[in-house]
C-alpha cells in the first residue's frame, strides 16, 4: 500500500500499476513481437485474441473492435436496428449505452432499474413496448448479469432483439450460462480500467449467429470483408494488434483476476453489511465485481472523507442517464424513475481490482466505518430494524 505526502495509508480505486507489474514480461514479450512483425491492423495477433476471447465467452464468433462503443453501435446495426425504431434500455448505464442507439437512428426508451439489482426493471420493459419497439439493451450493470430469462421470454414474444450490454461483465453467469451468450450478440468493452482491459481502446462483439458476426465484422471494416468489396459504407472500428496481443496475455490471468475481486467483494460484505446497503447478488448467478457499490446517505461527505483519508471511491453514476442533460428533450422528470433518481444520490463504489492485498483491503473497511461514525451516517433502515 502506497502511502500519501501526509504519511496517511493511500488505496487506490483501481491498481494497473500492479497489474502490470504482475505480467510485465509476458507483456514486452508480446508487444515485441507485434513491432518485430510490422503487422499492426489484422493478422493473426487479432484473429488468436478473437479465437481465445470467444472460448472465454463460450460463444462461437467473436469480433474485435476499436471499442465497447462501437460493439454496442455495430451490433445494433447488425441486428437491422435503424431510424424509426424504438430500443429498450436502462436508466443506470454509462451514457455510451443509449449513445450507440441513438447513433442507429434509433430512439432511445429509458427503463427504471430493479431496486435489489439495480439492472433493469422486467416490468419497465413489458410497459415500453410498441410497435416500434426493435430490440432490447440490458446492461450486466456492475458485473452482475440482468435477469435475462424474462428478458429473453419478452423478446421471443414481441420477436424483439436482445443485445447484451456486457462492458462490466467478462466472465459473469446467469443461471449457469456465460454473459454474451444469452441474447443475439453481446457487446464488450476493453477499456484499460475495465475487467479485462487494453492499452488504450478496444472492445468486441461475440454471438453464436455467424451471420450477425459477419454483418459487425463487415461493418466495422468498412462495409467490407476483403480488400476493396465494399458492400456498403460501414465504419472504422478495428481492434489493432497491439491490444489484441496485450489482451491476449491478459485473458490467461483474467480468471484468477476475477476470483480475487470475488474474494474482496465477500470480506467488505462480511464486514460492511451492519453499516450501509451491500450489494446483493443473484444466488443462481455469478458477480464478477467490476464495481462494488454500496448504498448509504450522506454519500458525497462520505465520499470527500474517504478520499481525505487516502481511499479513492467512483460513483456510477452521480446522473441516471435519462435525467442528463444530452437527453433533457425526452422531457423526463425524476418521477419517471423512481429507483434511478434515489440511487444516483446514494450510491458509493469503493476500491475493488484484482490486486488489491489484504492489508488495502483491511484498510478501506477500518477507514469506510471510521467515517460513517465520524459523520454520524445511520445505517440504512433494513438494518436498523
Ligand atoms: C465502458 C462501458 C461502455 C463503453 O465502452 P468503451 O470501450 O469505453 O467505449 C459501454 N457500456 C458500459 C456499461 C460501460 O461500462
Amino acid at each position: 500500500m502506497d502511502t500519501l505526502a501526509s504519511g496517511r495509508q493511500k488505496v487506490e480505486f483501481v491498481d494497473l500499476k500492479a497489474q502490470i507489474r504482475s505480467i510485465r514480461e509476458e507483456l514486452d514479450v508480446a508487444i515485441d513481437k507485434v513491432v518485430d512483425d510490422t503487422c499492426f491492423i489484422g493478422g493473426s495477433v487479432v484473429s488468436t485474441f478473437e479465437k481465445h476471447f470467444a472460448e472465454f465467452a463460450a460463444a462461437k464468433h467473436c469480433v474485435g473492435v476499436a471499442n465497447g462503443t462501437d460493439a454496442l453501435y455495430a451490433g445494433l446495426w447488425a441486428c437491422g436496428v435503424g431510424a424509426g425504431d424504438e430500443v429498450i434500455t436502462v436508466a443506470n448505464s454509462f451514457i455510451a449505452t443509449s449513445e450507440a442507439i441513438t447513433r442507429t437512428g434509433a430512439k432511445v426508451v429509458f427503463v427504471d432499474c430493479d431496486k435489489s439489482t439495480y439492472t433493469i426493471d422486467i416490468e419497465g420493459i413489458q410497459h415500453s413496448i410498441t410497435d416500434r419497439t426493435k430490440a432490447v439493451v440490458p446492461v450486466h450493470l456492475y458485473g452482475q448479469p440482468a435477469d435475462m430469462d424474462p428478458i429473453l421470454d419478452i423478446a421471443k414474444a414481441h420477436g424483439l432483439y436482445v443485445i447484451e450490454d456486457a462492458a462490466q461483465a467478462h466472465g459473469a453467469r446467469y443461471r449457469g450460462r456465460m454473459v454474451g451468450t444469452l441474447g443475439h450478440c453481446a457487446c464488450f468493452s476493453f477499456y484499460p480500467g475495465k475487467n479485462l482491459g487494453a492499452f488504450g481502446d478496444a472492445g468486441a462483439v461475440v454471438t453464436d449467429d455467424a451471420e450477425l458476426a459477419r454483418r459487425v465484422r463487415m461493418f466495422a471494416n468498412h462495409g467490407r470483408l476483403s480488400k476493396y468489396d465494399h458492400e456498403l459504407e460501414g465504419i472504422n472500428s478495428r481492434l489493432d494488434s497491439l491490444q489484441a496481443a496485450i489482451l491476449d496475455v491478459k485473458l490467461r490471468h483474467l480468471p484468477s483476476w476475477t476470483l480475487r475481486r470475488e474474494q474482496v467483494a465477500a470480506r467488505y460484505s462480511a464486514a460492511l453489511s451492519r453499516h450501509c446497503g451491500v450489494p446483493w447478488a443473484r444466488p443462481d448467478s455469478r458477480h464478477v465485481y467490476h464495481l462494488y457499490v454500496v448504498r448509504l446517505k450522506q454519500r458525497d461527505q462520505v465520499r470527500e472523507e474517504m478520499q481525505r483519508r487516502g481511499v479513492a471511491c467512483g460513483v456510477h453514476y452521480p446522473i441516471a442517464l435519462p435525467l442528463l442533460q444530452a437527453y433533457r428533450h425526452l422531457g423526463h422528470t425524476p418521477s419517471d424513475f423512481p429507483v434511478a433518481s434515489v440511487l444516483q444520490h446514494e450510491i458509493l463504489s469503493l476500491p475493488i481490482h484484482g490486486h488489491m492485498t489484504d492489508a488495502e483491503v483491511d484498510y478501506v473497511i477500518k477507514t469506510f466505518v471510521e467515517v460513517l461514525q465520524d459523520l454520524s451516517v445511520k445505517p440504512p433502515a433494513s438494518v436498523a430494524a
